[in-house]
C-alpha cells in the first residue's frame, strides 16, 4: 500500500554533502542509558529505528577523548580501536535497512564528571564544575585547544571507519564547544574569547577540521542550541543565536538546531510543551542556509510533520522521543497505516532511564531497551503455540497490553473490566493537568483492540472468583490494580499512622471518585513522583487555598528523573500553592495536621478542611487471594497470574511492560524468557586512552564492507 498524497513529501530523498538520506524522517542523537558498555544493545536497537523507516539514524553522544567522560551513565566512546569495533556493530545494523547512520561526536567541556577517567575538566575558562560536585575545569590553553581539535578529527576518522556517514560537531546542551560560544562561560580574552567572531573561532575550525578529516565521504552536521533560554546574557534565537548560524550558514553538511540551556528545556515533557514547540526559536534557521535543517518537536502527527516541510520550517522531520515510542512510525506513515502510530506521550519515562544509568525504557513502547537482550521486535510476536484461551482480568494500562499482545500472537482472549470504561488509571490520570496526552496509552491499545477478532472485550463486569472459574479459561491474568494508601506508609513513613476515618481525609482514589472537597487543602506527598504536585494544581485550579507538604527537600523529587522537577516546582509556584518541604506528617485529627522536620524533628502544624495523603500504593488482589483460597493447587485449575500494578504498584511504563512480557512469554520455554546481559570483553590493548598520548590511526578495512559482521548478532 502507498501512503497518503498527502504524506508523500516526507519521503523524498534529501541530499546531505556527500551522502543522501532516503526520506525525511531523522532519527536525531538520543540517551539510551546504554552507551559504551552496551555495545549490542545499542546497535540492536539503531538497527530496528532503521527498519522501521527512519532514513538517518543517530547515535547518543559520543566521546572524542577521555576528558570528556560521563560515567556512571550511558555514554558511547570512540577513543580506541575497540570503539571503532563495536560501533561498527551499529552502523552496520542501520545500514541493513539502507538508513544513513550518524554519531555525534561529544566533549562535554565542564559539563561533564570525569569520575572513571579522573582527567580534569575543561573548559574556555576556569569554572566550577557544571553538575554539582567539588572541584572545578581549569581554563584551556594553546596546547589544549590544539589538542581538542586534534581529539575531534581522530574521532571523525574513527568514525568513518566504524562505518558512520554523517559525523556531528555538537555545540549544544552546554558542551564544550557551546561554552566557547557562550558569553555566560567564555571569559577568554585572547583569539577564541571577546567579539562573538572569536568565540565561534573553535567552532569553525572544528567544522573545517572535521570536513578536512572525512568531509570528501561523510556529511558534517552541526548540533546547535540557537537558544539557551538564559535570556540576553547567553545565546539567544533573535540574537547571537542567529548571528552564529549567519556567520556559519554554509560551513556545515546540515543544521540539526534546538532549544537548549539543559536537556529539560530541548526534551521538555507534554506537562509543559506541546507538540512542535521548538518551532518558534528554531524557525529562522532555514532562512539563512540553504544546507538542510533538522529540529525537534515530539512530532508524531504526519499532518504536523507534512506542514513543517511545505511551509519550510525544516527539511527534515526530527525525532527522539516519537521514534522511541514508535520506532516504525516511518514505515506505517509510508504503508497508510498512520492509525497504527504509537504516538509519544510526552512523559519522559525514556529520559528517566538515562538518568538513572539503565538501559532505556518507555511507556508506550514496551519493547524499546529489549530488542538485544530479550529479542523483542516491536512489531513481531511469536505465533501462539497453544489452543489456551485466556482470561485478562482488568483494562487498565497492564490488561489491555497484554489482551492486546495475547491477541497478536493469536490467542483467544476474554478481557473483562468492572468499570464501564476502559483504561484504569489511565483514565484517571490523564483527567490532571497537563497529562491528557497520557490517554494515548489507552487510546492506541483500544483502537488495536479493535483488529482483534479473537479478543473479546467486556466492561462493566466486575468478576469474582466463582465468575472467573466458571468461564472455562486455562489461564487467568489479574491486571486489577492498585489504590492509595489510608495510613500514611509512603517512602520516608514506615509505620502505619493512626488517622480517624473523616470524610477530610482523602486519598486520590477518592478525588477522582468526585468526593467532596473543602478547603483549604494539605497535599501530603511522599510518593514522589507526578501525583501529589498534578492533584495540588488540580485543586488550586478550583479554586481551593492549597499547600503541598513533603518530606523531602524539594517538590515531586522523582521528577528530577524525568527532567521535569524545576517546571513542577516552578508551575506550583505559579500558580500559588504553598510549599512545606522536609516535614512528615505524624498525625492528623479535627482538621489540624501536625508535621516533624525531617532534619530537627521540630514540630509545626497547619489546618485542613481536606488533607489528601499522596503515600503507597497496594495492589488490589481481593480476586487473587479468592481464588487461591478456592483452587487451592488443583490440576484442572487455571494457572493464575498478577500483571501490573496487582502484582507491584509502580508507573505506567512498569504496568505495560508486565502486561507485554507475560504475553510474550506464554507458553514459551523458562529459558527463552531470561535476558541476556552484556558482559565486558578482554580489550585488545591495541591503543591505550592515555589522555596527551597521540598515536597515529592504524588503517583498517571499513566496516561497511565487513560482510562477516552480523547486523543484530549477539555474539
Ligand atoms: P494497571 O496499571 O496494573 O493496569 P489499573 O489500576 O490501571 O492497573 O487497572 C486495573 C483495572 O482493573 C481497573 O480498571 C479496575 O476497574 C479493574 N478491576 C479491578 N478488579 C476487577 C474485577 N474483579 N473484575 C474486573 N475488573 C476489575
Ligand atoms: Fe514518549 Fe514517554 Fe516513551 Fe519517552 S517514555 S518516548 S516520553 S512515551
Amino acid at each position: 500500500m502507498r501512503c497518503n498524497p498527502r504524506y508523500e513529501i516526507l519521503f523524498e530523498p534529501v541530499r546531505i554533502g556527500p551522502v543522501t538520506a532516503p526520506n525525511r524522517f531523522y532519527q536525531t542523537p538520543h540517551a539510551t542509558g546504554m552507551g559504551h558498555q552496551k555495545p549490542q544493545s545499542g546497535a540492536a536497537l539503531r538497527g530496528i529505528k532503521a527498519e522501521g523507516g527512519w532514513g538517518v539514524v543517530s547515535t547518543e553522544y559520543c566521546s572524542i577523548h577521555p576528558s570528556s567522560d560521563d560515567s556512571p551513565f550511558g555514554f558511547l566512546t570512540l577513543w580506541d580501536e575497540d570503539d571503532v569495533r563495536d560501533l561498527a556493530r551499529t552502523a552496520d545494523a542501520i545500514h541493513a535497512h539502507g538508513s544513513l547512520a550518524a554519531v555525534e561526536l561529544w566533549h562535554g567541556g565542564a559539563h561533564t564528571n570525569n569520575r572513571l577517567t579522573r582527567e580534569q575538566l575543561l573548559a574556555p575558562s576556569a569554572q566550577p564544575a557544571k553538575f554539582v560536585q567539588p572541584g572545578g575545569a581549569r581554563a584551556m590553553d594553546r596546547q589544549d585547544i590544539n589538542d581538542f581539535r586534534r581529539w575531534q578529527r581522530q574521532a571523525a576518522i574513527r568514525a568513518r571507519r566504524a562505518g558512520f556517514d554523517i559525523v556531528y560537531c555538537y555545540a549544544g546542551h552546554d558542551y564544550l564547544p557551546f561554552q566557547f560560544l557562550s558569553r555566560r562561560t567564555n571569559r577568554r580574552t585572547d583569539e577564541y574569547g571577546g567579539t562573538l567572531e572569536n568565540r565561534v573561532r573553535l567552532l569553525r575550525e572544528m567544522i573545517e577540521d572535521t570536513k578536512e578529516a572525512v568531509g570528501d565521504s561523510c556529511a558534517v552536521a552541526v548540533r546547535l542550541a540557537v537558544d539557551e533560554l538564559h535570556g540576553p546574557h547567553g545565546i539567544t534565537h533573535e540574537g547571537e543565536g542567529r548571528d552564529v548560524v549567519e556567520m556559519l550558514a554554509e560551513v556545515p553538511d546540515l543544521w540539526d538546531v534546538n532549544i537548549a540551556g539543559s536537556l529539560g528545556n530541548d526534551s521538555k515533557s507534554s506537562r509543559f510543551s506541546s507538540e512542535g514547540f521548538q518551532e518558534d526559536y528554531v524557525g529562522f534557521v532555514k532562512r539563512l542556509t540553504t544546507k538542510p535543517v533538522v529540529s525537534v518537536g515530539r512530532f508524531t502527527s504526519p499532518d504536523t510533520m507534512a506542514d513543517q516541510i511545505r511551509r519550510g520550517v525544516q527539511d527534515f522531520i526530527g525525532a527522539a522521543r516519537p521514534s522511541i515510542a514508535d520506532p516504525f512510525l516511518p514505515k506505517k506513515v509510508f504503508e497508510g497505516r498512520e492509525d497504527e502510530i504509537r504516538e509519544c506521550i510526552g512523559c519522559n519515562i525514556c529520559r528517566a532511564a538515562n538518568n538513572e544509568s539503565v538501559p532505556l525504557r518507555c511507556t508506550q513502547n514496551p519493547t524499546v531497551g529489549e530488542e538485544w537482550r530479550r529479542g523483542w521486535h516491536p512489531e513481531q510476536v511469536d505465533a501462539k503455540r497453544s489452543e489456551a484461551r485466556v482470561l485478562v482480568v482488568g483494562a487498565g494500562p497492564a490488561g489491555l497490553e497484554c489482551a492486546l499482545t495475547l491477541g497478536r500472537r493469536g490467542y483467544g482472549v476474554m478481557l473483562a473490566e468492572a468499570a464501564n470504561t476502559l483504561g484504569g488509571r489511565v483514565s484517571r490520570e490523564a483527567t490532571l493537568p497537563g497529562l491528557g496526552a497520557w490517554a494515548r496509552v489507552r487510546d492506541h491499545r483500544l483502537h488495536m483492540l479493535t483488529k482483534q477478532a479473537r479478543v473479546e472485550i467486556y466492561p462493566g463486569s466486575r468478576l469474582g472468583a466463582e465468575d472467573v472459574l466458571s468461564l472455562g479459561v486455562d489461564h487467568v491474568v489479574l491486571a486489577t490494580g492498585s489504590s492509595w494508601r489510608r495510613d500514611g506508609v509512603g517512602a520516608s513513613i514506615e509505620m502505619p499512622v493512626d488517622f480517624p476515618a473523616s470524610p477530610s481525609i482523602l486519598t486520590p482514589d477518592d478525588i477522582f471518585a468526585g468526593a467532596a472537597v473543602i478547603g483549604p487543602v494539605l497535599v501530603y506527598d511522599d510518593e514522589h513522583y507526578f501525583m501529589g504536585g498534578a492533584l495540588a494544581e488540580k485543586l488550586r485550579l478550583a479554586g481551593h487555598k492549597v499547600t503541598i507538604v513533603t518530606p523531602l527537600p524539594v517538590v515531586s523529587s522523582w521528577t528530577q528523573m524525568t527532567d521535569e522537577q524545576f517546571f513542577v516546582q516552578k508551575q506550583l509556584m505559579e500558580v500559588g500553592i504553598d510549599l512545606l518541604l522536609s516535614h512528615s506528617l505524624t498525625s492528623a485529627t479535627d482538621g489540624i495536621a501536625e508535621f516533624a522536620c525531617a532534619y530537627t524533628g521540630r514540630v509545626t502544624w497547619r489546618e485542613f478542611g481536606t488533607l489528601v495523603l499522596v503515600t503507597g500504593r497496594i495492589a488490589d488482589q481481593a480476586l487473587f487471594d479468592a481464588l487461591c483460597a478456592t483452587t487451592g493447587s488443583g490440576e484442572s485449575f487455571p494457572s493464575i497470574t498478577r500483571i501490573g500494578d496487582c502484582l507491584a504498584p509502580s508507573s505506567i511504563a512498569d504496568a505495560v511492560h508486565s502486561g507485554h512480557k507475560f504475553a510474550r512469554c506464554l507458553d514459551q520455554p523458562t529459558e527463552a524468557t531470561m535476558p541476556l546481559r552484556e558482559r565486558p570483553f578482554y580489550s585488545t590493548g591495541a591503543k591505550p586512552w592515555n589522555a596527551l598520548q597521540h598515536v597515529a590511526d592504524p588503517v583498517v578495512p571499513s566496516a561497511k564492507s565487513a560482510a562477516s559482521r552480523s547486523a543484530l548478532g549477539n555474539s
